[in-house]
């Protein structure tokens, strides 16, 4: 079973999570006119076998968005940081498509 460590709430089941797709995909400039950036960005993934980083929010909890990086393979969880704190520490990491990453709370 995979749970995930809120920084906020603590330990939580994963039912309590919403999966929001891959944080080391950077979204194109929002006035970019280029439809294969975006048709990329939005629905090409891929299927990494091993840690990946992916972005959850506590949908249940406390709402805030997470960095999570997690092992596909085995399932365990290598860490968590609130999304908020991970924008900037990594190139990659950037609010996905169609879902808003801040102000849900
Ligand atoms: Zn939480």
């Amino acid at each position: 079973m995979l749970r995930l460590s809120c920084p906020i709430c603590g330990t939580r089941d994963y039912t309590e999570f919403h999966y929001g797709g891959d944080a080391r995909k950077r979204r194109p400039e929002h006035a970019a006119a280029d439809l294969k950036a975006w048709h990329d960005y939005v629905f090409l993934f891929d299927n990494v076998k091993g840690v990946h980083r992916e972005f959850w929010q506590h949908l249940l909890g406390c709402r805030q968005w997470l960095v999570v990086e997690r092992d596909t393979a085995s399932n365990v969880v290598v860490s968590t940081v609130l999304a908020r704190s991970a924008v900037g520490t990594t190139a990659s990491v950037s609010p996905g498509a169609g879902a808003s990453r801040e102000g849900n709370t």
